[in-house]
């Protein structure tokens, strides 16, 4: 993986974006259409229902009236069974007649009819239950007609006298021996006795008769009206049976709403009937036409409470789809995001690894060229002190070789005259001085040489020996006092050190002096030192002490009664680079680099002005005294 290219999030969906549009779209636009199929629906069902309520209701009607006028159809005919009357229209007998009507009214009271009456074979009334009707010829009637021929018969009319409705049942009455119809019996049943039991109906109704016009209404107003206009034909057959008193009925103002399967939504002339199903149920047997009624109104509230019922719970069925599907979008989104980030992490985590792996390669080079730089810049200022100790050095090696010259002159002079054991004397004193030559010089190279930075336990006695030996010569020369107050000490005490190292540092200790006393009159050089207790230090083996042991550090101070450090000076003195020396005397090196050796040793250079004037460093390590034992 390239660890530099930046892995982008997922992009979003369209359906991501845009499903908020779309779920107030699909409300703006689904809603209304739901409401109206919802409405649609609901109302179809509704008026179904009520179609099914007016057609039962209807059939109920219809049962009831066929069976009650079943009961009415049955009185004639069982009345010619009965002998008496056949004989009394046979034999004309007047008495009997009287006998008859005593017996028809008896019927009438048993069989709760309207009117029972006799005709003779010409259509007149023999006997009657109403005196008033003795008399009255109904041979143009249907019914008689009917009779005569020898049939049943049954009509519907309305009364001409009374203005009742009623219904007329006949049946011929024929002679026993030929057969021949005498006369006919009459039963007439009241309609408004049939009509009863629609006053209580919650579904208005009304019954039109074969014409059209109706004759039974649960509205008072409607009777006799006519639901279409009257042909001539039917106006012609009305007059002739004497059916209606009239052949012209007001026509009934229905309008037509609406056509549906077996029934129509109209408007009847009633304030409250202006929307209303008819259903129709015809009477084949009757030739009449059942209407019954529903108003509309009533189911609006239930449709439209099933509405908005269905509305509500279309909104409720999208929005949780709505909050569904937004769940999940938004769980798939973080989810890639969350992938994305786990890769980003990784990529970053393999990005930081890479950087720091470079970085520490880096660091690692720079450490190997700063040791590298260290080493030489040491081995420069070493080189640098040699230089300056040259001088005295020439001067050192002057005098014993002097020396080895007058010896070589006398041991000659001595030779010749062959005093031998003066030249023996001579030759001892000039091997001394040679010895006190090579130990100079071989200082000098063990000075120059390069060293590595191991230590080990070395003489401090012969470090400060070996540093004082090469600044002897220019105390001399400056008429430094030079002290050592604590030789006995430094013989005991060995230090861990590397001795080149640290004598490099203690020349520089002293030649800083030695230059800081340059311009003074009472010039002093001390070298000191103090063992210091460092604490207990603990051996520590699984879990326990097993050996307790005193750590010493030894303090060799150099103090001087120079010029002193300038207190500003102070926290800057070990910076590489800080000089107060002209420039092409002082470098500013030396006490950084003393600092540094010291420092990889374990330890310390500290420096700070004495009270009585001048300054005073200390140069800390750790030793152990022999004495004591380690
Ligand atoms: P250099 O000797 O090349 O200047 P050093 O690092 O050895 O570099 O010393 C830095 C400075 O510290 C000197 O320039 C001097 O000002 C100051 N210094 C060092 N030793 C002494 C001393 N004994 N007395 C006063 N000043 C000193």
């Amino acid at each position: 993986m390239n660890p530099e290219v930046d892995i982008p999030y997922p992009p979003r969906s369209w359906l991501q974006n845009n499903i908020k549009s779309l779920y107030i779209a699909c409300l703006m636009v689904f809603v209304p259409l739901w409401m109206l199929g919802s409405w649609y629906i609901f109302t179809n069902q509704a008026q179904t229902n009520l179609q099914q309520q007016i057609k039962s209701d209807l059939s109920l009607f219809a049962d009831s009236l066929d069976s009650e006028l079943e009961k009415y159809r049955f009185v004639p005919k069982m009345l010619i069974m009965d002998a008496t009357l056949a004989s009394t229209l046979a034999n004309k007998n007047l008495l009997h007649y009287r006998n008859i009507h005593d017996y028809l009214i008896h019927i009438r009271t048993v069989t709760t009819a309207d009117e029972v009456f006799l005709l003779d074979i010409n259509g007149s009334t023999l006997a009657s239950t109403e005196h008033a009707n003795q008399g009255i010829d109904y041979a143009h009637t249907p019914y008689f007609q009917a009779a005569r021929t020898g049939v049943s018969g049954g009509f519907f009319t309305l009364g001409v006298n009374a203005g009742i409705r009623g219904y007329y049942f006949s049946e011929p009455i024929f002679d026993t021996k030929t057969d021949d119809v005498l006369g006919v019996i009459v039963v007439k049943v009241n309609m408004s006795r049939l009509e009863r039991g629609w006053l209580n109906k919650r579904t208005p109704m009304m019954m039109t008769d074969e014409y059209g016009v109706v004759i039974a209404s649960s509205v008072p107003s409607w009777l006799f009206t006519s639901r279409q206009r009257l042909e001539e034909s039917a106006k012609q057959a009305i007059r002739s049976t004497s059916k209606y008193p009239t052949t012209s009925f007001p026509e009934l103002q229905i309008n037509l709403i609406k056509q549906r399967d077996n029934a129509q939504i109209i408007s009847l002339p009633r304030p409250d009937y202006n929307r209303v199903l008819e259903v129709s149920l015809p009477l084949p047997e009757l030739s009449w036409q059942l209407y019954g009624h529903g108003d509309l109104k009533t189911l609006d509230f239930a449709i439209q409470r099933n509405t908005a019922l269905s509305i509500l719970v279309f909104i409720l069925t999208v929005s949780l789809a709505y909050v569904v599907l937004q769940r999940r979008l938004q769980f798939n989104e973080t989810l890639g995001r969350r992938e994305v980030n786990q890769a980003r992490l990784q990529q970053a985590k393999e990005t930081l690894e890479v950087r720091v792996a470079k970085r520490t390669q880096d660091l690692q080079d720079r450490n190997d060229q700063l040791k590298q730089a260290q080493t030489e810049l040491i081995h420069s200022a070493k080189l640098a002190t040699l230089g300056q100790m040259a001088t005295s050095v020439t001067h050192e090696i002057n005098q014993p070789l002097t020396a080895i010259q007058t010896s070589a002159d006398n041991a000659e002079q001595w030779l010749e005259r062959e005093n031998y054991s003066r030249v023996a004397n001579n030759i001892s004193s000039i091997k001394k001085l040679a010895q006190k030559m090579a130990a100079i010089t071989l200082h000098l190279k063990t000075f120059g040489r390069k060293t590595d930075n191991s230590t080990s336990w070395v003489s401090l006695d012969e470090a400060v020996n070996n540093a004082v030996e090469l600044v002897a010569l220019r105390c001399k020369q400056e008429q430094v006092e030079l002290a050592i107050d604590c030789h006995h000490k430094m013989q005991e005490v060995q230090v861990l050190a590397d001795l080149v190292r640290l004598e490099q540092v203690l020349i520089n200790l002293l030649t800083n002096a030695l230059d800081a006393m340059l311009d003074g009159s009472d010039k002093k050089l001390q070298i000191n030192c103090k063992i210091e207790d460092n604490g207990l230090e603990q051996q520590l083996s699984e879990g326990s002490v097993t050996s307790q042991k005193w750590q010493h550090n030894i303090c060799l101070q150099v103090i001087d009664t120079g010029t002193g450090i300038d207190p500003e000076h102070l926290v800057q003195l070990f910076d590489p680079f800080f000089t107060t020396k002209g420039t092409g005397v002082g470098l500013g090196l030396g006490l950084s680099i003393s600092y540094s050796i010291i420092e990889a040793m374990g330890g310390t250079l500290s420096a700070a002005n004495n009270p009585q004037g001048g300054a005073q460093f200390c140069l800390r390590l750790p030793c152990k005294e022999p004495a004591r034992g380690a």
